[in-house]
Parts: structure tokens; C-alpha cells; sequence
């Protein structure tokens, strides 16, 4: 393990000896991730690894054991809203979006809870992303892939996040599309947001994270900076898979 680990102390997130089962499939076994001010951490790893799992956890959508601490307040204590309210915003894969309203319509729930300010952060997705401008009474259904998913990091942007987890922000999308999800994933790091991403895109992740934690079969088996990382055989076994 790398020096870099923070102790979960010094995290805004904090993860520990996290555990969650499937009846009989033991999907994580005692993970420790820590997220500190001001960082972007990527959870990589293959297919099935738990990365899903462990941000749906954070969400909120699992029973588990261990502990999750946000903001030194374990999460299984907090209703969805509260943490919404205190800055924790999940962006999920599968996205969740409405498919029947329209583009402003999903943007504008992002704000439900917290609608101060609400024209300035609209008009500030809509400079990140002029496409979802050029579309905002469009019927989400019909956008492409790429346009949804910045229509779900869009969301999440207005909910003015402090802290945003982005599960699987590249899958599917051209390379062009995920060229504008990376410029917008810059501009949110400039915001001092904390950022939470899982990826099966290693190259993407060494691009934008701080740090990073290799999961397989449910469990940490490395964590380090980007440059720790890039050197380390095992994980090489993944990135060139
Ligand atoms: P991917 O990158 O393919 O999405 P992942 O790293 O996100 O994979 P998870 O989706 O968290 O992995 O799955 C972790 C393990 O838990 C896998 O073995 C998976 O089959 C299992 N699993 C996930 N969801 C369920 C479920 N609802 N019921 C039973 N097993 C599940």
C-alpha cells in the first residue's frame, strides 16, 4: 500500500472495513477508502470487482457492515435528502434519469432541494455543456448516451455538490463525447468538489484521479497515486488487459 493513503481521520469520506453480501455473494470484504479535501480518488478494477456496490452503498441503496462516514456522520444515520443537503450527490450508471421530461426539467431537480441560486447554476451546466443547452425542451429519451450522461453529471451539478461520486462517467461513449465529459470533470475539480469516481476506464481514471484503489473480487488489493501506480506490475496486468 502506498504512503499516500490518507488515515480516515482526515477524510470528508471515509470507508471502513466496509462489507456487503448479495445473500451468499459476499461483494466487498472489508474495504478501507478515504476521500480528503479537495481530492479526486478513482475506484478501478474489472468487471464485477464491486466497484457498483461500493458507490451504491455510499448512496445509500445497501445494507452493510463497517462503517461509512461522511463529513464525520455515518451515512446509514442520514435520510438521502440530508446528505443531498450536506453535499453528497450520487451519479449513477444506470444515470436515473426521467425519461419522459425534458432536459430542463431533469436539470431543474438537481436544485429540488436546495433551488437558491438555481438560474446561475442552470446557466453555468449550460456553459459546460452547450448541448444540453441546444436541447433543454427535448425529451430526454431521445438523447444520445453521451448526452445523457452529461445530462446526469449536469444534474448533479445543480444540486450544487460539495462532494460528487460518479459511477462509470466514461462508459459507452465515443471518444469525442468523453472528451467533453473529461473537460467538464476539470472544470468541476477546479471547484475544490471533492469527486468519488469507479472506472473500468484505467486510462481515464489515471488521467483525473489523485489517487486510486485497484478492487478485485470485492476487495483493495492496491492503492497510490497515479505515478506509484503506473509502475506497479499488477496493476499494469490491468491496464494492458
Ligand atoms: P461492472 O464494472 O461490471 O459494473 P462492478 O465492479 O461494478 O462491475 P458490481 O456490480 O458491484 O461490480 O458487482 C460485484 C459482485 O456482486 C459481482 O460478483 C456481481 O455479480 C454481484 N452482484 C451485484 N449485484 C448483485 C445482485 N443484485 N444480486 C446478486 N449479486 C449481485
Amino acid at each position: 500500500m502506498s504512503t499516500t493513503t490518507p488515515d480516515a481521520d482526515d477524510a470528508v469520506l471515509s470507508v471502513e472495513n466496509l462489507s456487503v453480501s448479495y445473500g451468499k455473494v459476499q461483494a466487498l470484504k472489508d474495504v478501507d477508502i478515504a476521500v480528503r479535501s479537495g481530492e479526486t480518488v478513482a475506484v478501478i478494477g474489472p468487471n464485477g470487482a464491486g466497484k457498483s456496490t461500493l458507490v451504491d452503498t455510499i448512496g445509500g441503496f445497501h445494507d452493510y457492515e463497517g462503517t461509512i462516514r461522511y463529513n464525520g456522520t455515518e451515512i446509514a444515520d442520514s435520510s438521502t435528502p440530508a446528505l443531498i443537503d450536506d453535499g453528497l450527490f450520487y451519479c449513477t450508471e444506470r444515470r436515473d434519469l426521467f425519461d419522459y421530461m425534458s432536459v430542463e426539467q431533469n436539470l431543474r431537480l438537481g436544485s429540488y432541494l436546495n433551488n437558491e441560486g438555481e438560474e446561475e447554476r442552470l446557466a453555468d451546466v449550460f456553459d459546460l455543456f452547450p448541448r444540453l443547452e441546444e436541447r433543454r425542451s427535448q425529451e430526454t429519451q431521445s438523447l444520445s448516451g453521451g448526452e445523457k450522461q452529461m445530462l446526469s453529471l449536469g444534474r448533479g451539478l445543480m444540486s450544487d455538490p460539495e462532494f460528487l461520486i460518479l459511477d462509470e462517467p466514461s462508459i459507452g461513449l465515443a471518444p469525442v463525447i468523453l472528451q467533453d465529459i473529461s473537460e467538464a470533470l476539470e472544470s468541476i475539480q477546479e471547484l475544490s468538489v471533492e469527486v468519488l469516481i469507479c472506472e473500468q476506464n484505467i486510462t481515464f481514471a489515471l488521467e483525473h484521479a489523485d489517487r486510486l484503489y485497484l478492487l478485485e473480487n470485492g476487495a483493495v488489493r492496491r492503492s497510490g497515486t497515479p505515478d506509484s501506480l503506473e509502475s506497479d506490475k499488477f496493476v499494469e496486468t490491468y491496464i494492458g488487459g
